[in-house]
C-alpha cells in the first residue's frame, strides 16, 4: 500500500486530465468512492470527470458531485472525447474490464496511466499500472480512505469527500453489519463524521426515501413472489418485465429486496432474479461459507464476493428459476 501510495502521490503532484470510472449498475460504493476521488483530485488542482457506464439509482443522486457525472450510455460521444484526452484514469470498484461494458474498449486502448482501486477477488492486473487491491476491505470507499491516508493527504478530506466515503462504506457493509465491517471501518467512519459527514442524513437519504411504488413492489415480492426451500435453506424471489412495469420500476427500486429473503430464519442462500432492459439479471447472497461468487461465475457469467455476487442468464425468468432450483438441489450439502 505505502509504496503504491507514494507512486500515486507522485503522479498527482502536477495538474492532469483525470477520468474516474466504475462498474455498470453503479451502487453506493461505486458512486461514493468515485465521487470522493473526484472531489479530492479537484482540490489538488486536477481537471476531473466521473464517467459511469450507465445510469444509477435515484437514491444516490444526492451525493455531492452527482450533477457533474457523465453517463456513457446517454452521452457516448462526450465520454469518448474526454476519455481520449485523459492522462490519468482511475478504475474503481471493479475487477474486470467486462464490468464496464463498451466503455472498456476506450479504457483499454487509452495510453493514460491507469490506477485500479478495488476489493473484488481476482482482479485483472493487466488493466492498470498501479493496483490497490484488497479483497478483505469492506468497500472500495474504505480503500480510497486508506490511500488518502497513506499518501498523508488525509487533511484534504472535507465534508463532501467524507459524505461520499461514508455512503460507500455504509452501503457495501449493509449499514456496518456484514462481517467485512471491522473496528478499523468504525474508526474510519468516526473520522468521516468528524470531517463533517452527516450520518443520520445519509442513512435517511439512502434508506428512507423510497417511492410508494417501490414499497408496494417490495410488498408484492414478499407476499406473492417468494419461493422458499426450507429443507435446503434457500429462497428465490423473481420479477419479470411486466411486473416491474406494473410498479413503475425505476433503477435501484429492487436494491435490498434480496436481504428480506436472507433475513428469514434458516435461509442461507437467496437469489433475486429480475428481467431488466431485456436482460435477466441475478443477485446471489449467502450467509456463512457458501461461495456465491463461484456459483455466479460458473453458471451466470458473473462474479463478486463470497457472500454477495451477481450475474446474468440467457434463459427466461421461469427457466432461470428452474436452473437456480437445480443449483440449490445440487449444492444442498454446502448450503448449511
Ligand atoms: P448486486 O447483486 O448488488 O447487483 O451485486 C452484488 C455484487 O456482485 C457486486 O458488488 C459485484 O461484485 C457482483 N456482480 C453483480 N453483477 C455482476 C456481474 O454481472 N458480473 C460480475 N463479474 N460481478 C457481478
Ligand atoms: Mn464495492
Amino acid at each position: 500500500m505505502k509504496e503504491n501510495a507514494l507512486k500515486l502521490k507522485n503522479l498527482i503532484t502536477n495538474p492532469k486530465q483525470v477520468v474516474i470510472t466504475t462498474h455498470r449498475g453503479p451502487d453506493g460504493d461505486a458512486m461514493g468512492s468515485s465521487l470522493a476521488m473526484f472531489h479530492f483530485l479537484k482540490k489538488l488542482g486536477h481537471n476531473v470527470t466521473v464517467i459511469t457506464p450507465n445510469k444509477y439509482a435515484d437514491f444516490l443522486h444526492w451525493i455531492p458531485g452527482n450533477s457533474e457525472v457523465i453517463i456513457y450510455e446517454e452521452n457516448e460521444e462526450k465520454a469518448q472525447q474526454i476519455t481520449s484526452k485523459a492522462d490519468l484514469l482511475f478504475l474503481l470498484d471493479f475487477n474486470h474490464i467486462g464490468r464496464i461494458s463498451d466503455l472498456g474498449n476506450y479504457i483499454t486502448s487509452s495510453k493514460a496511466q491507469k490506477v485500479l482501486i478495488d476489493h473484488h477477488q481476482n482482479p485483472d492486473t493487466s488493466m492498470a499500472n498501479i493496483i490497490f487491491s484488497d479483497t478483505k476491505a469492506c468497500s472500495t470507499a474504505q480503500l480510497v480512505y486508506d490511500i488518502m491516508n497513506a499518501m498523508e493527504l488525509e487533511s484534504y478530506i472535507d465534508k463532501n469527500i467524507a459524505e461520499c466515503l461514508y455512503v460507500g462504506i455504509m452501503t457495501d457493509t449493509g449499514s456496518f453489519k456484514f462481517s467485512s465491517t471491522t473496528s478499523k471501518t468504525h474508526k474510519i467512519i468516526s473520522k468521516l463524521i468528524d470531517a463533517g459527514a452527516d450520518n443520520a442524513k445519509i442513512h435517511d437519504l439512502v434508506y428512507d426515501c423510497s417511492s410508494s411504488n417501490r414499497i408496494k413492489l417490495l410488498g408484492y415480492c414478499l407476499d406473492k413472489k417468494l419461493l422458499l426451500y426450507p429443507e435446503n435453506n434457500s429462497a428465490i424471489i423473481s420479477l419479470n418485465a411486466e411486473e416491474l412495469e406494473k410498479f413503475k420500476f425505476k433503477n435501484g427500486d429492487t436494491e435490498g429486496f434480496i436481504n428480506y429473503a436472507l433475513g428469514i430464519k434458516g435461509i442461507k442462500f437467496a437469489t433475486f432474479i429480475a428481467e431488466k432492459e431485456g436482460i435477466v439479471k441475478l443477485s446471489l447472497r449467502s450467509k456463512g461459507n457458501f461461495k456465491v461468487n463461484e456459483i455466479a461465475s460458473k453458471y451466470f457469467n458473473g462474479g463478486g464476493h463470497t457472500n454477495a455476487s451477481g450475474g446474468t442468464s440467457q434463459l427466461s425468468v421461469n427457466e432461470t428459476i428452474k436452473k437456480v432450483e437445480e443449483i440449490i438441489n445440487n449444492y444442498k450439502e454446502k448450503i448449511k
